[in-house]
């Protein structure tokens, strides 16, 4: 089969517009000493006066090394979901172009999509919550740009089997995007390595989950460099603040303690498993590879609002696609989890 080139793929306005470009990128300045006076910032130092660093040198340096890509392999976003907000924009033309989505599954593609006006055709996982890989190939057409896939997924927490995500990458005339949020929590690798085999590969990832720093927002694309130009093609220039990027930078440092954080989240995960598993309310309690476990019991509703009395705050997901009655319970602390379970005895 004959794919379409990435040129063929990308939105014709993106492919000819000029990105936003600052004197600071045109003299490719590094200097601290230089006077700037290019900008309309104040010129009186409290340490966020200036405008932050648009292309994210240092953050490249340190993340490029931690994800084992080239620096030119990575876009930053505001959040994850900024990256992926920036990859419908780049391919999919409003009122004309198509994703597909996998329900159940992230609740951001479709707000994405709708917000682009793009139609997100869905095809929904088997029942145990593997991809219909043929159902998805049969469903796909030349408007379709873009298959997003999630895994581990969530709200089901398990992992696709590689075979099928390969299968997926090497017959889609389209780019695919495996949003990699809970890798760190995974049994199985990234498949970052991928991105240099494939050039229809975007993998995103994110600092909010298992390096604990949902506040800070910073996602990444890691894609080949072609898409990444795209991307930062169209990306808001100073998305990534200067805050932000101080703070994982001095974070990172410490990535022992990450690494420490997500043993401690897994072992604590197999306790929660066996202590639900245990209740005569809890009908299933699904696998999981990331750090929550999606909990099928008898009455969704009931058991929210018995948990809310105590003090506990988890996710109904009885709403979505095979996920009746379930719920979503993300791995707290040690002691939380304990709380948790002695509620869930009593109730
Ligand atoms: C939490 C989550 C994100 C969002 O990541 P941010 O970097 O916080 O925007 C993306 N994808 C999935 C599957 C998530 O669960």
């Amino acid at each position: 089969m004959n794919k379409r080139e990435l040129a063929d793929l990308v939105r014709l306005n993106i492919e000819k517009m000029n990105s936003y470009s600052s004197a600071r990128d045109q003299y490719n300045i590094k200097d601290t000493e230089s006077i700037y006076l290019d900008a309309n910032e104040s010129p009186f130092e409290n340490g966020v006066n200036r405008y932050p660093d648009n292309k994210h040198y240092e953050l490249k340096t340190v993340l490029s090394k931690i994800k084992n890509v080239q620096e030119s392999q990575i876009v930053f976003g505001n959040g994850m979901d900024e990256i992926l907000d920036l990859i419908v924009r780049v391919f999919c033309d409003p009122s004309l172009d198509q994703i597909i989505t996998l329900p159940p599954t992230y609740g951001m593609y479709n707000v994405i999509a709708s917000t682009n006006n793009v139609e997100n055709i869905e095809v929904p996982l088997n029942s145990d919550f593997s991809i219909n890989v043929q159902k998805v190939l049969s469903k796909a057409s030349e408007k379709t740009k873009i298959i997003f896939l999630c895994s581990p997924n969530n709200p089901t927490g398990n992992s696709f089997k590689y075979c099928d995500v390969l299968k997926l990458i090497n017959e889609f005339d389209g780019i695919i995007v495996l949003d990699e949020a809970y890798i760190d929590f995974s049994s199985n690798n990234s498949l970052t390595g991928l991105i240099n085999e494939h050039d229809n590969l975007i993998i995103t990832q994110t600092l909010s989950k298992a390096y604990g720093m949902a506040g800070l927002r910073l996602g990444m694309g890691l894609s080949n460099k072609k898409i990444i130009d795209y991307i930062n093609k169209i990306k808001p220039p100073y998305n990534i603040n200067s805050l932000s990027e101080k703070k994982v930078l001095s974070e990172l440092k410490n990535i022992q303690s990450v690494k420490k954080n997500i043993m401690i989240v897994l072992n604590e995960k197999l306790k929660l498993q066996t202590a639900l598993v245990n209740l005569c309310f809890v009908e299933k309690v699904f696998n999981s590879d990331a750090n929550f476990l999606l909990v099928k019991v008898d009455d969704v509703k009931l058991r929210c609002t018995q948990l809310l009395k105590n003090g506990i705050i988890v996710r109904d997901r009885s709403n979505d696609f095979l996920c009746e009655n379930c719920l979503r319970i993300t791995v707290g602390t040690p002691a939380q989890n304990r709380f948790l379970i002695k509620t869930l005895i009593t109730i």
